[in-house]
């Protein structure tokens, strides 16, 4: 599976709303798959990922509609968490990201985006409302 860097924390904090219906459809199996298995290989890619793939907004490979905004995102958890495109274990990374991580670095990375306000993103991944 590939996933790009700011989608390791919205795997984390999604809770079932998303883009579209077929987006929803591809992040519920998605995310399933990530909350339940013990030890996921995923390729890290500074790019569009395996949800972009289902997304909507996806205009082209390595090209989103909010581009400038996503690309922000993605370097900002690369460099807090120190991640290169390679082959991570997803619970581990994640694991590591929630060790780490406080609410103002989420808010931070994520401060931008319009489901920052009215998700359980800040909830489900710092355990703060
Ligand atoms: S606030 Fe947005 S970018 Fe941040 S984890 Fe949630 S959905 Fe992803
Ligand atoms: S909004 Fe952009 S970065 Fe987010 S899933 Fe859609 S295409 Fe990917």
């Amino acid at each position: 599976m590939r996933l790009r860097p700011h989608h390791l924390l919205c795997t984390q904090g999604y809770s079932g709303k998303g883009y579209s219906p077929e987006f929803v459809k591809n992040m519920d199996a998605v995310v399933r798959r990530l909350r339940t298995e013990q030890k996921t290989p995923i390729e890290l890619v500074f790019s569009t990922d395996d949800l972009c793939s289902c997304c909507p907004d996806m205009l082209a490979c390595d090209l989103c509609r909010e581009n400038e905004k996503v690309k922000r995102f993605d370097r900002k958890t690369a460099e807090y968490f120190g991640l290169e495109e390679k082959t991570y274990i997803y619970q581990e990374l994640t694991a590591h990201i929630r060790s780490h991580i406080t609410p103002e670095i989420l808010e931070d990375i994520c401060g931008g985006c319009s489901w920052y306000p009215v998700s359980a993103c800040r909830k489900n991944i710092t355990g703060k409302k």
